[in-house]
């Protein structure tokens, strides 16, 4: 049994039955067995279906929003901005299945055709920290491509996966299509990654946990597709409007209290300008709204757990550098407060590792080369920003940082039309977007013979 805890208030919410690897054996044959109805669905009818499910999932928006809000404590202005994702990237796919498209390549004595086709059952494994926003990233281009699925929630953020399925259901997607399994990772999820009737795993998480499930998918060859840590850089030059960076970062690493991939979690400025920057960051900071979840001015919530907790303060010794911390509320619920470390060292442990917190390493840096050095140095390439007034400097860098997802003079990491990913040990393979739908489909080639005889 899985007691779910509202982490603002450290109260149970709900209680659910913990499945077993026999249970996702069970899921999997389930969604083994829907796949060739789903897979021949005319391409309209599916596009209608996924119209259906969006609108269906809008119809739903305000419940999953407080849902999604109460079992993460994120701010319920952030849970509606999700939710709005997860319909529209529904909407954005059901556009998909009339659209998949192959070639036609004409060549010696005939003619070469493309098909895109379905993989069949695709295991999906998300984390606590967006759970039905990262889900949808990976069930609607699954089902658009003509794919069932079985879905593994964190066990601690079941609640919205669960009514996605009631929904989905309610929607008209076939029965067996779309499956939801909460229990262990080590359990639910290692299954996933194993069984020989899985042709592919998407996973969002830790990269220490997608090593296992790269390794656990060697045995059978299935497709992965990873989306893990980051450490990513926003780069603050001399030249930059300083007083919008500044009036930025806060948000680009204390959203969704940092436990965020995507968490510009160290900003290297140019040494010139390091102390204005400092000076403005610290209203910014300080006025960064921490308390209840459920009000619409809060800006960040408590961390998931006491455990996580611990984690993240582990990266504020008595020792460290705290140049700026912003307040956090007392009693019950596992708050932090919002914490910025200057100077810092790029090989101090808070610029190395994923912090996943409210925590920000502010670095220095000399000039561009330095800057772009210290930015590729870790092992992580998933997102990042970069501040500038100079347009050439801002294309030459960008192409330079190695990285997957960067934006100049912004924090945008996802848009649903856009496609998102890692570089190095931040991941493999590219969700939303058109791109997504390679990784949800396989080319078959046909070659038709055109000369008699
Ligand atoms: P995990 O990577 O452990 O969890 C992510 C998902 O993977 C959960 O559904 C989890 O299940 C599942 N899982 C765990 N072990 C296995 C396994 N052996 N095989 C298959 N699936 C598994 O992240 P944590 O929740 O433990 O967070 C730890 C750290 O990971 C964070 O502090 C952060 O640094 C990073 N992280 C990064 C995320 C990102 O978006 N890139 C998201 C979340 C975490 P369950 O939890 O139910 O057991």
């Amino acid at each position: 049994m899985v007691e779910v805890i509202n982490p603002a208030t450290e109260e149970v919410i709900e209680h659910i039955d913990s499945a077993t690897a026999e249970d996702t054996d069970a899921a999997i044959a389930r969604a083994k067995a829907a796949f060739p109805g789903w897979r021949d669905v005319e391409p309209s009818d599916r596009a209608r279906l996924l119209r259906r499910l969006a609108e269906a999932l809008d119809a739903e928006r305000e419940k999953l929003v407080r849902l999604e809000s109460q079992n993460v404590g994120k701010p319920i202005a952030s849970a509606q901005g999700e939710i709005d994702m997860v319909i529209e990237t529904f909407g954005y796919y059901a556009g998909a299945p009339e659209r998949l498209l192959g070639d036609t390549i004409p060549v010696s004595g005939g003619v070469n055709i493309t098909f895109r086709e379905p993989l069949g059952v695709v295991g999906l494994i998300v984390p606590w920290n967006f759970p039905l926003q990262i889900a949808s990233w990976k069930m609607a281009p699954a089902l658009a491509a003509g794919n069932t699925f079985v879905l593994k929630p964190a066990e601690v953020t079941p609640l919205t996966a669960l009514e996605f399925e009631r929904i989905a259901r309610d929607a008209g997607i076939p029965e067996g299509v779309v499956n939801v399994v909460v229990g262990p990772g080590s359990q639910v999820g290692q299954r996933l990654a194993e069984h020989p009737d899985v042709a592919k795993v998407a996973f969002t998480g830790s990269t220490e946990v997608g090593r296992k499930i790269m390794a656990g998918a060697a045995e059978t060859i299935k497709r992965v597709t990873l989306e893990l840590g980051g450490k990513s850089a926003s780069l603050v030059f001399a030249d930059a409007d300083l007083e919008a960076a500044a009036a930025a970062a806060p948000a680009a690493v204390f959203d969704n209290a940092g436990q965020d991939c995507c968490a510009r979690s160290r900003i290297l400025v140019q040494r010139s300008v390091f102390d204005d920057f400092l000076d403005l960051l610290q209203p910014a900071v300080e006025d960064f709204r921490v308390g209840d979840p459920m009000s619409e001015e809060t800006e960040m919530g408590p961390l998931i757990s006491a455990d996580h907790r611990e984690k993240v303060a582990s990266f504020v010794p008595e020792d460290a550098p705290v140049a700026i911390q912003g307040s956090a509320p007392d009693g019950p619920g596992f708050w932090y407060p919002p914490t910025v470390l200057a100077p810092v060292s790029n090989d101090d442990r808070a610029a190395r590792e994923e912090i996943f917190g409210p925590v920000v390493a502010v670095i220095p840096f000399e000039d561009e080369e330095e800057a772009i050095r210290l930015a590729n140095d870790t092992i992580y390439g998933l997102s990042g920003s970069i501040w500038t007034t100079s347009g050439a400097r801002a294309l030459r860098v960008a192409r330079r940082i190695e990285t997957g997802v960067i934006s100049i003079n912004s924090n945008t990491s996802v848009r649903v039309q856009t496609p998102f990913g890692g570089m190095k040990q931040s991941g493999v393979g590219r969700e939303l977007g058109p791109h997504a739908l390679d990784y949800y489909t396989e080319i078959k080639n046909v070659y038709l013979a055109t000369e008699e005889g």
